[in-house]
């Protein structure tokens, strides 16, 4: 009986062992680091800095749960930021399980309106979790540790356009390496306005706008946010994502093109 004891106190010290390393092996690898996390036809981004976490979008059902337990650590049950970059399906629907499962202190959104009954059921569940809700704008920005996060659009003037695609968030992040695009669903207008308020806009890596979507990325847009990787967020989807118009537009700037249907979730440091 006593035997079984020590054992016990052991095993028990050994496991609180475990979880306190890990927790010093977060703080002391503080470096950023962004996922593009494989949850099918969808969007949603994981940013780690130190423990900070970031999650832009969540995907077209729960998939993202899975996706953030082979990420997060086990006692971490905090999400610092949540950005929906614009209210669909797609992007929306695995953060309800995101908002029961986690503490999720902010959430970021467009300032565009989007009348869906997921949409209503959101803003509901929003409202009793407690999170603050705050709508984009480009005057307001974000640090965590050594991760920078630059709100470019929509701008607090904006009028809202007929396609809630084109009033998606867009962010740039960066580290002390690499910088990222993340592009929501943005077509062609949208980024026309980037480069007009813009001018000198670049990135290391672009989030390519509406899952390759041909209506997106336009050469123009390519070639000045001189970006080295196109990551395209996809999975099977009976929209011709990503369209060949745009991989091959992709092609032309020599961009090394990262699917998350074909590598599953994509991970750079920042
Ligand atoms: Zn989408």
């Amino acid at each position: 009986m006593r035997q079984k004891l020590i054992w016990s106190c052991i095993l028990l010290l050994l496991l609180a062992n475990v979880y306190i390393w890990q927790g010093v092996a977060v703080w002391v690898d503080s470096r950023p680091e962004i996922y593009f996390l494989n949850i099918g036809q969808g969007d949603s981004t994981l940013i780690v800095s130190g423990n900070h976490q970031v999650l832009v979008d969540g995907g077209p059902d729960k998939s993202v749960m899975a996706e953030l337990g082979k990420i997060m650590p086990m006692w971490d049950r905090t999400i610092d930021l949540v950005v929906l970059t614009h209210p669909q399906s797609d992007h929306l629907t695995g953060l309800f399980a995101v908002l029961e499962r986690y503490q999720v202190e902010e959430i970021l959104a467009t300032f565009a309106e989007y009348d869906s009954s997921l949409n209503r059921e959101w803003l509901n569940e929003v409202q009793k979790s407690g999170a603050k809700l705050n709508y984009a704008d480009p005057a307001d920005d974000y640090h965590f540790g050594d991760l920078y996060i630059d709100t470019l659009l929509p701008l607090d003037s904006s009028v809202q356009s007929a396609d809630i695609n084109e009033d998606s968030v867009i962010l740039r992040v960066s580290g002390d390496n690499l910088s990222v695009l993340l592009m929501g669903d943005a077509g062609f207008a949208t980024e026309d306005s980037l480069l007009n308020i813009y001018p000198g806009i670049s990135a290391d890596i672009l989030r390519v706008g509406h899952h390759g979507s041909k209506y997106s990325s336009s050469i123009k847009f390519l070639e000045r946010t001189e970006f080295d990787s196109a990551v395209i967020s996809v999975g099977k989807n009976s929209y011709g994502h990503p369209s060949p118009e745009t991989v091959d537009r992709l092609n032309k700037v020599n961009a090394k093109i990262y699917r998350t249907d074909q590598a599953g979730t994509i991970r750079f440091d920042l």
